[in-house]
């Protein structure tokens, strides 16, 4: 494996959870209803990832884990992306920085393959049993790498980073039931779980609490083709932390200072400077109004029109809050 393999891969996997997020976004992109994750020692030891979707067919596996190699865009429409992945590096990247064992069984198929990856040399697929969809495993994150193993925070901090990214995607997708368990030293324990949603609302009351969506305003507004939805608390139901908001561009979860600043601004006057709204602002717009391309890792956006969306935010919920009486 090259160094410039590896370090391209380190800058899309930093940690467990960034792999938990790449592996659970791929089992989203194929279609799956139902996605099991499993960590041991906060993911460093094992993340095994296994889905329900249309998988991987027999000649394509060796093609999944070269570089660059994508079956969900054709390079020309960059701008115009509406699966998750699009840059192909995930599963190389994995490849690259653990062991993987790769196996899947396409719809239709009369069989599963399994190929295997360690430190970038690929084995040759052979035949495996599985019913359905695709299992991705993971084990001894980083072992090449120990720098970045050193760089690996505690076991309970590494599995709550994997716990808050499975929690943001369940949230993005509703319909997906999603289950994350610790399965350390041979244990099984349950850390998240939520079964298939009729509905964003329902998603979020099991996400986010039933206290919260029953204290919360529903939000539709909409500016130079960019839409808000979402909910948002009312400051009556506020926090001591600003952790509980959770930013969505086209379905996507992201971080952003802006938006996070454009919430604020929005409680300014109703919200004492301590507190903080619990919010899920979920933005739609035209996907060449938003350049999602802009960290391998995909959380980070730019928008064209940063100051449309600052507005839209404020507006959007300075009304909702004035409905509700503040
Ligand atoms: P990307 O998601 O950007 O296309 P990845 O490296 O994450 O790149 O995956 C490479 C390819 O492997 C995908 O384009 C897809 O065709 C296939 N693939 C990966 N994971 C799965 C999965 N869970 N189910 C079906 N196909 C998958
Ligand atoms: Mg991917």
């Amino acid at each position: 494996e090259s160094a410039v393999n590896r370090i391209a891969a380190g800058e899309v996997i930093e940690r467990p959870a960034s792999a938990v997020k790449e592996l659970v976004e791929n089992a989203i992109d194929a279609q799956a209803t139902r996605i099991v994750v499993d960590i041991a020692d906060g993911g460093r030891t094992l993340i095994r990832v296994t889905d329900d979707g249309h998988g991987i067919a027999a000649d394509d596996l060796p093609l999944a884990l070269s570089r660059h190699a994508t079956s969900k865009t054709s390079g020309e429409d960059l701008l115009n992306i509406h699966t998750f992945g699009f840059r192909g590096e995930a599963l190389p990247s994995l490849g690259a920085v653990g062991r993987l064992t790769l196996t899947s069984r396409a719809l239709g198929s009369d069989g599963a393959m399994e190929l295997r990856v360690s430190g970038g040399r690929q084995d040759p697929p052979r035949p495996a049993a599985l019913r359905q969809g695709t299992v991705v495993e993971l084990r001894d994150l980083f072992h090449a790498t120990p720098a970045r193993l050193k760089f690996l925070k505690s076991e309970r901090s590494e599995t709550m980073a994997v716990t808050d990214t499975l929690r943001r995607l369940a949230m993005a997708e509703p319909a997906v039931a999603f289950t994350l368990r610790d399965v350390s030293d041979g244990g099984d324990r349950v850390l998240f779980r939520a079964d298939g949603a009729a509905n964003l609302i329902d998603r979020l009351a099991r996400v986010l609490g039933r206290d919260f969506t029953d204290n919360a305003m529903s939000l539709d507004a909409e500016r130079e083709g960019i839409r808000l939805t979402g909910l948002a608390a009312l400051p009556t139901y506020s926090r001591g932390n600003a952790v509980h908001q959770y930013l969505f561009v086209n379905g996507r979860p992201v971080r952003d200072r802006m938006l996070t600043g454009a919430l604020r601004g929005a409680y300014a006057d109703v919200l004492a400077k301590d507190r903080h709204a619990v919010a899920a602002l979920f933005l739609t717009c035209d996907p060449t109004k938003v350049d999602c391309n802009v960290h391998p890792a995909k959380t980070e956006v730019r928008f064209r029109d940063a100051g449309v969306v600052r507005g839209l935010i404020v507006s959007g919920l300075r009304h909702a809050l004035a409905e509700a009486g503040h």
